[in-house]
């Protein structure tokens, strides 16, 4: 989203008012809160002999670990020292086709030799192994099923996945989500491999499902084509060994995964929350490098020093190598999901540019907050019947599942006449504040797997709050969906 005069014209010490009538002079009207393109900031800023230049948030976060002699992302290690990985995977694909019941099969079934009751912590994402040749060979699965968490990473530029595991149930073929998790991955160019699921069912119809997506150039290999499609059926267990065959050999085929693990660690948060024992606690996916008890890292605008690092199978480790999921204790903070994590030399340099990330967030913050006064001209615009937007705030357990919510509303459509907007969010159960801001800007607080404090029920009973629970996206999204419908026709 654009900057606007105002932003600007706070930046550079004049009278907002003043770019306003500039700009009318150079023929383009525009108001000093309303955003404007790239483009006019910078014919704004030649008439004004201002040299400005627009920095995306990705560039200048890149620009502060280059001034500590740092990169991130980039260099995976010298072609000598590069050593195989394994493939991170997430299971996308229509509701109901299977994907939750499909991981948790996966883990289970993996649990140390088997073992009845063995302890799983569930972190976010597990790694299970299977063997292939007769060689050992581990795959991460990222345990958010869809493609709402993947994609809301991805649009922070986070790199999380290589594979897609594409379900679809035999017994209902290929649905609009699953055309919409396709396209997802295709996006995102990485490779799918098909789990066609139930097939324990009577009515499933694995060919048929060949067919449809042979119509989305998905084309098996049985086939001709070079994608993998396995049947399943995640109750039984049926043909999960072939399907992690298949996710290995596709990442063998397709794709090169590799990194140095003898490099400072670096690697992107997919979860975290805060624990009320342990504190900030976040789930990282190591990219490269090995990640160790006693570094100094820095998550997002969080830092801090690695206290512990807890497994999928609530074991401690010393280290974690690249692909392997692991909680992180010791952050001063919870980073975002999406954040990437950086060892750097010491607690100094840690500190340093979290400090940096989060003061630069706070400005970022606080340009969202000044814009809300537009929130309330446009509840007038509502009670006035111009306009109808439904605002609300949205809190929940974890960063990811609060993305994955924001981003599955955002996909809502209700046509023109309404619309939807989340204007706060963030992690832990709902407080004072966030029931005093919806009682002043009349939102809706969507609570995910959350709750009130005490203090926070009295006041949102007090104040005629609105609040809602849920524990499903889905049925969070289902009724919203139903709520913006109803405010077409003035029920709400
Ligand atoms: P999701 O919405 O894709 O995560 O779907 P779920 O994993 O929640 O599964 C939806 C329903 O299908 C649940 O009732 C599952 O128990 C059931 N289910 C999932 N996989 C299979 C399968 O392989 N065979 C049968 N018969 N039922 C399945």
């Amino acid at each position: 989203r654009g900057a606007s005069l105002s932003d600007l014209a706070e930046k550079i010490g004049v009278d907002a008012a003043s770019l306003v009538q500039v700009l009318f002079h150079l023929g383009e009207m525009v108001t000093a809160t309303q955003s404007v393109s790239d483009d006019t900031l910078e014919v704004l800023g030649a008439e004004l002999e201002y040299n400005i230049e627009v920095v995306s948030p990705e560039d200048e976060d890149r620009e502060l670990l280059e001034s500590f002699d740092l990169e991130f992302g980039e260099d995976l290690g010298d072609e000598d020292d590069l050593a195989a990985r394994p493939p991170v995977v997430t299971v996308m694909g229509h509701v109901d086709h299977g994907k939750t019941r499909l991981l948790d099969t996966l883990r289970k079934s993996n649990v140390a030799g088997g073992e009845a009751g063995g302890i799983t912590q569930a972190i976010g994402a597990y790694q299970v192994q299977t063997t292939i040749d007769g060689v050992d060979r581990g795959i991460t699965f990222i345990d958010t099923p869809g493609h709402e968490a993947f994609t809301a990473m991805r649009a922070r530029g986070a790199k999380s996945t290589d594979i897609a595991v594409l379900v679809v149930a035999a017994d209902d073929g290929v649905m609009p989500q699953t055309i919409e998790a396709l396209n997802h991955a295709k996006a995102a160019g990485i490779p799918v491999v098909v789990a066609v699921n139930k097939i324990d069912k009577e009515a499933a119809d694995p060919v048929r499902v060949r067919g449809e997506l042979s119509e989305f150039g998905l084309i098996p290999e049985e086939y001709g084509g070079d994608t993998q499609f396995v049947d399943v059926s995640a109750l039984t267990g049926e043909g999960l060994d072939r399907l992690l065959e298949a996710v290995v050999l596709t990442a063998d085929a397709a794709l090169d995964l590799r990194a140095n693990p003898d490099m400072p660690a670096q690697g992107v948060a997919i979860e975290a929350h805060l624990d009320k024992g342990r504190g900030p606690v976040a789930t990282v996916l190591i990219h490269r490098g090995t990640l160790r008890i006693g570094e100094s890292i820095v998550a997002g605008s969080a830092y801090g020093r690695v206290r512990a690092l807890i497994n999928d199978k609530g074991e401690n480790l010393t280290e974690a190598p690249p692909s392997m999921p692991v909680q992180v204790l010791g952050l001063t903070a919870v980073p975002g999901a999406g954040d990437n994590v950086l060892v750097v030399d010491d607690d100094r340099m840690a500190r340093q540019i979290a400090d940096k990330r989060g003061s630069r967030m706070r400005a970022a913050a606080q340009a969202v907050g000044s814009r809300r006064k537009t929130l309330d001209q446009l509840f007038e615009q509502l009670e006035r019947g111009e306009t109808q937007e439904l605002l609300l705030i949205l809190k929940g357990d974890g960063a990811g599942s609060v993305e994955a919510l924001e981003d599955a509303l955002s996909k809502i459509d209700v046509g023109e006449e309404v619309s939807l907007r989340v204007i706060d969010r963030g992690v832990g159960a709902i407080t004072e504040t966030n029931v005093s801001l919806a009682a002043a800007s009349k939102a809706v607080i969507i609570g995910f797997n959350v709750r009130p404090t005490v203090h926070a029920q009295q006041m949102a009973d007090r104040e005629n709050v609105d609040m809602r629970f849920y524990s499903v996206i889905y049925s969070a999204i289902d009724e919203i969906e139903a709520a913006l419908k109803g405010m077409l026709k003035p029920i709400y």
